[in-house]
């Protein structure tokens, strides 16, 4: 048989982040100390009454199909969310519950792009994104920037990039990688600009609460009626109720797209698993005090590692104000980022992200969702991989 692959798939690249963890792994199993800030996920556990509400599910038999969209009181679960935390107005028909906050940007994609159309990417980006639009046979346009602006696209770069072609503009705020958090004046400016294109925001705000200093997180579609109806919003349950594995998320979105994502899911993956629903439920209605306890923690990690970064010769940093990454630049040692990783996890055995990954080749990715010893541990191993370059 002669094996044939899609050009659609053909043309995907491997993800670098997988393959780094990947040697980090062998050179544990090869007996070393590798301290890894590879991690996109938090060091936390589920909180346990998420855990009970999914596990009697499952006891009392709640394992059969459910409505493709999730359960009605899920969807009314969120759409409380909305309208409690963001003051935003959804009815649980513009609500669809999905297998993840990465599902949730899939879909959208997939529904609102035709082949051919343009999806505007600030970069640094987070690594799927340009990957889902090509499978949706739309072409990525990124918008590069650096740290000099703090990660931020401006309107006019914005505005200068919108084409006839131009569908939709992905914005996630705060960031994954850069942990940049736009302000509301800043969000609402590059709303303007796609309300006047006619250009679907896509907002993905599954680090919503995830902020840290003076930061504060505001929803594009909060701004008008219009930003309302030009915006898609893409969470999930992963990061501030530590659910990764349990691949459970959502999106709000106008009738129409909710509609056609709905008729698209319920030919595809059908709904997320049922008992995982219910641990939604519980995580949206039950108490959120873990939450405090978890932002006190990556607050301390933030600021210590920041300042470790700081001392660092040829490393500078921008001060993130959300998620739980770090994003220095190390241009100033005179490499790139994979020869700087590479070479930090062969000779140092600490593991970081290289910044080519998320468009970004000056900078590298590290994750501080790991516990303050390995930050201490990995940042000395650093500082001294700096130091040695003479
Ligand atoms: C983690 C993450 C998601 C969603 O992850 P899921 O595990 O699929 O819920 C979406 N967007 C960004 C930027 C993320 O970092």
């Amino acid at each position: 048989m002669e094996h044939h692959i899609s050009n659609r798939v053909a043309s995907l690249t491997p993800s670098l982040t997988l393959a780094i963890s990947a040697k980090a792994k062998q050179m544990r199993a090869d007996g070393l100390d590798v301290v890894g800030f590879g991690a996109g996920e938090p060091d936390f556990d589920t909180p346990e009454h998420i855990k009970e509400a999914a596990t009697k599910a499952l006891r009392d038999g709640f394992t059969k199909y459910t409505p493709s969209s999730g359960v009605i009181e899920l969807r009314e679960a969120i759409a409380t969310k909305f309208q409690e935390e963001n003051g935003l107005t959804y009815s649980p028909s513009q609500i669809i519950v999905n297998c993840g906050g990465k599902h949730s940007c899939y879909n959208v994609i997939m529904a609102t792009c035709d082949p051919g159309d343009e999806v505007i990417i600030p970069a640094p980006y987070w690594v799927s994104y340009p990957e889902m639009a090509k499978l949706a046979e739309a072409v990525p346009v990124i918008l590069p920037t650096n740290d000099e602006t703090a990660f931020k696209v401006t309107p006019a770069q914005l505005e200068a990039a919108i084409t006839d072609k131009t569908r939709l503009f992905i914005l996630n705020s705060p960031s994954n990688p850069t942990g940049t958090v736009y302000t509301p004046d800043e969000i609402k400016a590059l709303g303007d600009v796609c309300i006047a294109k006619g250009v679907y925001i896509m907002s993905d705000e599954i680090y919503e609460r995830l902020i840290y200093g003076d930061s504060v997180h505001r929803s594009v579609a909060t701004f008008s009626p219009e930003h309302y109806d030009h915006t898609i919003i893409v969470h999930g349950f992963a990061k501030a109720w530590s659910m990764t594995g349990w691949r459970l998320g959502f999106l709000a979105a106008p009738d129409p797209v909710a509609k056609a994502i709905n008729a698209m899911q319920s030919h595809s993956t059908s709904n997320p698993t049922s008992f995982a629903q219910m641990g939604g439920i519980a995580a949206l209605q039950g108490p959120q005090a873990h939450l405090s306890g978890w932002l006190v923690q990556f607050d301390k990690r933030r600021r210590a590692a920041y300042e470790r970064l700081l001392a660092m010769k040829g490393v500078t940093c921008v001060e993130p104000g959300g998620a739980f990454y770090l994003f220095p630049n190390i241009s100033g040692t005179g490499m790139g980022s994979v020869e700087f990783c590479d070479r930090l996890l062969q000779e140092k055995q600490v593991a970081m992200v290289p910044g080519v990954a998320f468009g970004s080749d000056s900078c590298l990715r590290m994750s501080y969702a790991t516990n303050m010893e390995n930050i201490e541990k990995g940042l000395d191993r650093m500082a001294d991989f700096v130091e040695s370059l003479g």
